[in-house]
């Protein structure tokens, strides 16, 4: 049996973690090392490893991530501007093979760019 990652050990309440919401499907947590003043991950319990890991089986369950990111944005009063961002592969800078997207707000990011 695959290890269990770092977020579903946070998920068990195995690693203490600044949750701020959770639901059947997810839950949201402070990232340990802002990248802006608000940097939340949001995770789903399933683990899958990486974005190119869902199937169609997660359908429903990555709409509900997007919806939950708008949801969280709003009662964290972020929602007129904040980045989501997925990143896929150790290329890409994925660090945690737990599926999650970064909600970051609060600073200025750079028009059009991509850079956090
Ligand atoms: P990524 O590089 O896209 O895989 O993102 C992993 C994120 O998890 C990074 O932004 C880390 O700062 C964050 N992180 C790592 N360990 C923890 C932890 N124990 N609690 C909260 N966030 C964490």
């Amino acid at each position: 049996m695959a290890e269990e990652t770092l977020f579903t050990k946070i998920i068990k309440r195995e690693i203490p973690a600044d949750i701020l919401y959770e639901d059947e499907d997810c839950i949201c947590i402070k990232d340990i090392a802002p990248q802006a003043p608000t940097h939340v991950l949001l995770i789903p319990r399933k683990p899958i490893p990486r974005l190119c890991d869902a199937s169609a089986d997660d359908q429903a369950l990555l709409g509900s991530l997007m919806l939950r990111a708008g949801d969280i944005a709003r009662q964290l009063g972020i929602d007129e501007a904040y980045r989501l961002i997925i990143n896929n592969g150790a290329g890409a800078g994925q660090t945690v093979f737990h599926l999650h997207l970064h909600l970051l707000a609060g600073k200025e990011f750079s028009e059009g760019g991509m850079g956090f």
